[in-house]
């Protein structure tokens, strides 16, 4: 819960990090764009100034307009006025053009004491206009009028402007963003679903586990008392039923260890302890019910004394589960091995059987938890797919590790390789 926590809040700093950095390329690009229209308008002012020196046919109209002089083109003062209006404007539109810029714009023809002599077609409310750029003007108009003549061209606020210059870069960058929250939401989503489908299923597990507890538990007391009455006829069959209860309590432990083991409370009792007596016992009681269902079965304990230092109730259930497993995935004529022998280092245990096999793609798997391999979706062979993960998980807890050998159809080895106490440490 607090890795949760700690990953949510790590996300969220991320994300306002990128944004804050987002931000600030945004401003720099505003600025950068600011500076970079200013050099642009330097540039047009100049040629402005320039186009509007000397007599050519613009001046020559925009002087008539603003001396307001009707005879020569014989039309009325008001039309001459709209026809230099129109012109100044196309020809401001062309030099800003050729400099890049292609915004809104407009413009008045002022002496310096704001008589107004000329405007652009359309015009701005005075509080509109944040930008002002004035292009002063000398040559022909000025010998016209006798009076310093400035050209003021007026912008409204530009951020907007620089802003679409910027879109490349900007929609992107926050398109990316998004992306990114709404890939990490999802992540998030998914593994906490996983993880509480995973708790969800664990405490299932518990819980059946602990109903079949008690009938299990009283159908082996009616068993044994079952068994001190029974007659000879019946006492076999009594007995497999004891057996069979036997095995069942053994399953179901199993798997309330393997779930206490997940909770990492699992208690782990370690003793050094000689482990060839105890692994000695287990292969002759399975001996004995291999009798009974007619399996071919051989145990086979090299060298001496098997010195550990483990905690022996876990390790013989791990064994006891690879044995259970050997018989269930082998068909017919049934052949198991079970055998031990040391090196310097280790204790090495090995359970061979002539069964089923485990193809290479799913060696790497059967160790997983729930994982079980099936044949075109058919499981012939009950199980939940928790005894390899419980047997790896014991051996790991012993510092050991357990590989299997295996070839489809003729059979698999399973070996769990431990550590033997070192008693000179
Ligand atoms: P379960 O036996 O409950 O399915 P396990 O974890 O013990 O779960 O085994 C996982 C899978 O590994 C089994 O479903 C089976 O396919 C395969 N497997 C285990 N032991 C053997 C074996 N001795 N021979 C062939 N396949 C095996």
């Amino acid at each position: 819960m607090r890795g949760k926590k700690v990953y949510i809040v790590i996300f969220i700093i991320s994300i306002i990090g990128i944004s804050i950095v987002q931000y600030q390329y945004l401003r720099i690009g505003l600025n950068l764009a600011k500076v970079q229209f200013n050099q642009k308008i330097g540039l047009a002012v100049n040629e402005i100034k320039e186009g509007l020196r000397s007599e050519n046919e613009l001046t020559f109209l925009v002087g008539k307009a603003i001396t307001k002089d009707d005879k020569y083109f014989k039309l009325s003062i008001d039309s001459v006025q709209d026809a230099a209006r129109y012109f100044m404007n196309d020809f401001l539109i062309d030099k800003l053009l050729q400099q890049g810029i292609k915004t809104d714009f407009t413009y008045t023809l002022n002496t310096r004491d704001s008589t107004e002599y000329l405007t652009s077609p359309t015009t701005y409310n005075k509080d509109e206009i944040l930008l002002k750029y004035p292009v002063p003007l000398d040559g022909y108009l000025l010998g016209l009028t006798n009076e310093n003549l400035i050209l003021e061209l007026q912008f409204k606020n530009l951020n907007k402007y620089f802003l679409f210059q910027l879109n490349g870069l900007t929609i992107p960058g926050l398109l990316f963003i998004v992306a990114i929250v709404f890939v990490i939401i999802w992540v998030f989503r998914s593994f906490y679903w996983q993880n509480k489908i995973i708790t969800i299923t664990n405490e299932f597990i518990n819980n059946l586990t602990h109903e079949l507890k008690t009938p299990v538990f009283s159908i082996g007391i009616a068993s044994k008392i079952l068994l001190e009455k029974s007659t000879h006829e019946n006492k076999e069959l009594v007995n497999l039923i004891r057996v069979q209860v036997d095995k069942l309590k053994n399953q179901i432990e199993k798997v309330l260890e393997l779930a206490s083991l997940e909770d990492k409370k699992a208690f782990i009792d370690k003793k050094v302890t000689d482990f060839k007596p105890i692994i000695s016992n287990l292969g002759l009681d399975f001996e004995k019910l291999a009798a009974l269902e007619d399996i071919d079965f051989s145990i086979e304990l090299k060298k001496d004394k098997y010195i550990l230092n483990c905690d022996s109730y876990l390790l013989e259930s791990a064994i006891n589960c690879l044995l259970e497993n050997a018989k269930k995935y082998t068909k017919e004529n049934i052949k198991i091995i079970l055998l031990a022998n040391k090196d310097k280092n280790n204790l090495f245990i090995s359970v061979k059987d002539n069964g089923i096999g485990i193809s290479d793609e799913n060696k790497k798997k059967i160790f997983d938890k729930y994982y079980r391999v099936s044949i075109g979706d058919v499981h012939d062979v009950k199980g939940y797919g928790l005894g390899l993960n419980y047997v790896k998980r014991i051996v790991k807890l012993h510092k050991g590790k357990i590989i299997v050998n295996s070839t489809l159809g003729k059979g698999s080895e399973f070996i769990i390789g431990l550590p033997l106490y070192k008693y000179d440490k």
